[in-house]
């Protein structure tokens, strides 16, 4: 399971245990990632949109979790709530009371 994020493998194996299906939209992912169907792959997702995004500089397991290649490009680097206005969640019905308890417990944190 390497990533290049630095994080370290058995702690990234819970995650990925854990988030089975996407964080963000509910979908169930497939899983190792899939080139050729990156929309459904499971993908590491950063909740801090500024970072870090490295072990080395301080990320935290806390602030990672596994969502689909979708909601992952669609969000890009946009703060959650700006990225919860987006159509692409409206349409989903992806906000802060949908999302994961691992979401929502960061939004709680960072006060979101
Ligand atoms: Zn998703």
């Amino acid at each position: 399971m390497n990533n290049k994020f630095g994080i370290p493998e058995d702690q990234l194996e819970k995650v990925f245990l854990r988030d089975k299906n996407c964080s963000y939209c509910g979908k169930r992912m497939i899983f190792p990632y899939n080139i050729n169907n990156r929309k459904n792959s499971a993908t590491i997702e950063h909740l801090n949109f500024d970072g870090p995004f490295y072990w080395k500089d301080g990320l935290k397991i806390e602030d990672i979790v596994i969502v689909c290649g979708s909601c992952n490009s669609s969000r890009g680097i946009k703060p959650l709530p700006v990225w919860f206005k987006t159509l692409y969640c409206k349409e989903r019905n992806i906000n802060k009371k949908t999302v994961s308890t691992p979401v929502k417990k960061y939004l709680e944190r960072k006060n979101l």
